[in-house]
């Protein structure tokens, strides 16, 4: 983990002693572009980040930790013993993991998801976090569009006990259209397109793998007919 002056964090103006064990992880994201995935890029976005929450006249930055959306590297912001302020009205039992950089439109890497996941099992250990653990996203508390839609659709993955997930992170050539169909069509894209939308990542196009196929077009404004075609293959590849 990546201290606060390994990311060159101001100091707090106060801090609040947080109460723990805390039943429930908040996941968040910054919300604005991220255009490299050194960790000078990540540090100066995270010094971003408290900077303006500074302004707002806040304690300090506001969130308990943070993770690289590609990289998986994780930065304690204001850590385990400090109460959180990223996520209104529940802040006093919970901790808020913020996912650096923009993950409605850069996805989130296994990287990413597996440390979120490793790093609230470490909470547990500590005795900070129940052992029954919710993770949500800030979305399902408060009208707004943090987390992120590929950070929202992992959220599963990031709660204690998920299996790491071994997926294709990188978009695979288009050679033909992906649909439901006898025999399943099953392979490394169909892989690679679950693990966008949000399924379960075996391989095999299934009606559940359908489902979130229409669901996902849906939310892009396509025709959600559930058909991996050029056009929806072009929507995914960004
Ligand atoms: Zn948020």
């Amino acid at each position: 983990m990546i201290s606060r002056s390994g990311w060159q964090a101001k100091a707090p103006r106060w801090t609040t002693r947080h109460r723990t064990p805390v039943n429930t992880v908040y996941i968040h994201h910054g919300g604005t572009h991220l255009s490299g995935h050194t960790q000078k890029d990540e540090a100066s976005a995270l010094q971003a980040y408290q900077r303006y929450h500074l302004r707002k006249g806040w304690a300090d930055i506001a969130y308990s930790f943070a993770v690289g959306p590609q990289s998986g590297r994780v930065y304690e912001l204001r850590g385990w013993n400090a109460r959180p302020g990223a996520t209104k009205g529940h802040n006093a039992d919970s901790y808020s993991i913020v996912i650096i950089g923009n993950t409605s439109t850069q996805r989130v890497s296994e990287e990413c998801v597996d440390s979120v996941r490793r790093l609230i099992e470490i909470g547990q250990r500590a005795g900070k976090i129940t052992q029954k653990v919710q993770v949500l996203g800030h979305r399902d508390v408060k009208s707004t569009a943090c987390p992120g839609d590929s950070a929202y659709s992992r959220l599963k993955d990031m709660a204690p006990g998920a299996t790491p997930k071994t997926t294709v992170s990188k978009a695979p050539t288009y050679r033909r259209m992906l649909r439901l169909r006898r025999p399943r069509m099953r392979g490394n894209v169909v892989k690679w397109v679950q693990s966008i939308v949000g399924a379960n990542p075996d391989g095999v196009y299934g009606p559940k793998t359908k489902a979130l196929v229409q669901k996902w077009q849906r939310s892009k404004g396509l025709v959600a007919d559930g058909i991996v075609g050029p056009k929806t293959y072009r929507f995914l590849s960004r």
